[in-house]
């Protein structure tokens, strides 16, 4: 189904919103035009749940979640970033990995199975993307995606 994805990332940022702890702030960086992509709004709205509650999950007090969206080349590219407590340079391929947990005593008083981002990565998968992170420790953590097969406005009345 096409979906503009600008609409559909801000329905789900405006649910997380509604649930948020005060002290979090979100900051929305999204296309200003209309940005179509052939997705599965189930799938999809899985994988963002999952990025988007690790990185509340993972903020300090007082932090700012900053989520994206560009085009490039025929690609919309998301992100969400946080500044939280960042993971080590030597781990973050392996948080795509089914059950991995950095620092198994730190993440087992937050909860969670380690789950959340192997199925993600299927799904990005699934839709012909790829998924990435990028971190500093200690300064905060972007996880992004891309999808493939976008159309804008733009290209309609091209
Ligand atoms: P589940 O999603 O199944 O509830 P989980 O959140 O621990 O559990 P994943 O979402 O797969 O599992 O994440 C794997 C691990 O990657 C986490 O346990 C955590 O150590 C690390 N991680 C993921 N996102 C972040 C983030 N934004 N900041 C810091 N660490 C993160
Ligand atoms: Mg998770």
């Amino acid at each position: 189904e096409w979906i503009n994805f600008v609409d559909f990332y801000n329905r789900i940022i405006d649910r997380f919103e509604l649930t948020k702890d005060e002290s979090i702030s979100f900051n929305r960086l999204l296309l200003d035009y209309a940005c179509f992509v052939e997705i599965d709004e189930d799938k999809l709205t899985q994988v963002l749940d999952n990025i988007i509650s690790n990185a509340i999950k993972y903020s300090p007090e007082g932090g700012v979640i900053t989520f994206k969206m560009e085009e490039k080349g025929g690609l919309v590219i998301v992100s969400v970033s946080d500044e939280g407590v960042g993971i080590p340079k030597e781990n973050i391929d392996q948080i795509f990995e089914r059950f991995y947990r950095v620092d198994k005593a730190r993440t087992r008083k937050l909860g969670g199975t380690g789950l959340g981002l192997a199925i993600a990565k299927e799904m990005v998968e699934a839709h012909g993307g790829e998924i990435w992170a990028t971190s500093i420790e200690g300064k905060g953590t972007t996880v992004s995606f891309s999808l493939p097969y976008v159309q804008t406005e733009e290209d309609d009345w091209a």
